[in-house]
């Protein structure tokens, strides 16, 4: 395993060179400069925009490994059970460090079917979480009913999920900004990122936009969907990363919260309802291959609202406070890219957290400092979630490390 080198060269010019530059300041990256920066490293963080102004603003906060389960992607399964444990200790240290409170909500999800189709489907989603030993509970309508007096009395079936939770994803952003400086690093926004600096086979800094070059001693890349994107990184380095839209609602009940006190799951696979502690809710969301466009269209408002309202009727009556898109970075696997890049030395990737970003916060920046060397952990994922899974040795190709 390579280590992060704590001790480099200085550029001619003041400020002394950082031990690592994150690019990307979303929850991969910040979690990621918040380990390394705790763990001694001096850190130093650069996003063309505000700290988790892109994807990381728009996510619903759910940590829900058990409904999000994949039959398909285990590893990336077991990894969000594992993420979900670390949570209440992840939240307590991050607020502790940072002054900002992370209340988690607790009370599971309740997964809803509206219609026989639905219903079906329910006991197929059972069936797949009792085979992967997650815990789920059948509940009649009547008993889902107690529990949220708002459900619509036509609902069909619900299923309980009580080993889900959730977050306010921009209080854990606030929070591990705080954090990052408090540990002594350094965010810098409005600091565009055109290329990776290469000299001799290793990654030596960053060229901005404005032609500047940040040099440090590692190079970590956290743009989330645009990580597919290279930044400029030799070819041999790049990794498979796709944007994947996604549409929501925040709506506002001006009475405060109460209306709904757990998350919902419907239309199974899509749509949630998600409370906050202050009275908002967060409707989603949209699945979409879209490239990278984050338009919000009146078509995918509608279908929301339509959703939405047949399974809590009262929801017609919130107002409409933001009308969001973002883009999950995707990989072919379904497990993120955190560790070494193929090719070139000093350069790491912290990426393609797909719709599990907030869930995995609280284990990104551990794997990512283990690998580094920066923390010795000895993470259990690193293989799985190991960036150099993709590279295909070919003659001439990149090399087998
Ligand atoms: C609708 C929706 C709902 C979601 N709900 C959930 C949920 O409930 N639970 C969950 O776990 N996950 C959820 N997700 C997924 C989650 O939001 C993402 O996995 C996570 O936010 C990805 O974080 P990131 O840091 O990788 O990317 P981002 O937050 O997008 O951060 C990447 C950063 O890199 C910066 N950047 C890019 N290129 C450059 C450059 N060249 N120079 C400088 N800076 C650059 C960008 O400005 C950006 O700030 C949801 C996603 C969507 C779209």
């Amino acid at each position: 395993m390579r280590t992060c080198e704590t001790t480099v060269p200085n550029a001619i010019t003041a400020p002394p060179a950082p031990d690592v530059v994150v690019v990307g300041a979303g929850l991969a990256g910040l979690s990621a400069a918040w380990s390394l920066a705790r763990a001694g490293a001096s850190v130093l963080v650069l996003d063309r925009d505000a700290p988790g102004a892109a994807t990381s603003r728009v996510a619903a906060g759910m940590i829900a490994p058990v409904t999000e389960a994949e039959p398909d992607h285990p590893r990336a399964s077991a990894l969000g059970v594992a993420a979900r444990d670390a949570w209440p200790g992840f939240a307590a240290g991050l607020a502790a460090a940072s002054g900002v409170e992370l209340p988690l909500l607790d009370a599971g999800s309740l997964a809803i079917a509206r219609d026989r189709d639905e219903a079906e489907a329910l006991d197929r989603f059972r069936a797949v979480r009792e085979r992967m030993g997650l815990r789920v509970e059948r509940l009649l309508p009547s008993a889902a009913r107690r529990l949220e007096p708002a459900l619509a009395p036509t609902l069909r079936g619900a299923l309980a999920v009580p080993d889900d939770l959730a977050v306010d994803p921009r209080r854990v952003v606030v929070a591990l900004v705080r954090a990052i400086t408090a540990a002594g690093g350094e965010l810098r926004d409005g600091a565009a990122v055109r290329d990776v600096v290469v000299a001799d086979g290793r990654a030596t800094g960053v060229r901005l936009e404005d032609g500047s070059t940040v040099r440090a001693g590692a190079v970590v890349i956290a743009t989330g969907p645009w990580a597919g994107e290279g930044v400029g990184v030799p070819d041999a380095d790049r990794i498979p990363v796709r944007p994947v839209k996604g549409q929501l609602l925040v709506l506002r009940d001006p009475d405060g919260p109460g209306l709904v006190t757990r998350v919902l799951r419907f239309a199974l696979g899509g749509g949630y309802l998600v409370p906050r502690p202050d009275g908002r809710y967060v409707l989603g969301g949209t699945v979409e291959e879209q490239g990278f466009d984050r338009s919000v269209t009146a078509l995918a408002v509608h279908d929301l609202l339509r959703d939405g309202a047949e399974l809590v009727p009262g929801l017609l009556e919130l107002r409409i406070e933001e009308s969001i898109a973002g883009l999950r970075p995707a990989t072919p696997d379904g497990l993120p890219a955190i560790g070494a890049s193929p090719e070139t030395d000093g350069l790491w990737w912290c990426a393609g957290h797909y719709r599990n970003g907030v869930l995995w916060a609280s284990v990104t920046g551990g794997l990512l400092a283990d690998a580094m060397g920066v923390t010795t952990d000895a993470a259990p994922f690193a293989v799985d979630v190991d960036p150099r899974r993709f590279v295909t040795t070919t003659p001439g190709g990149p090399r087998d490390r």
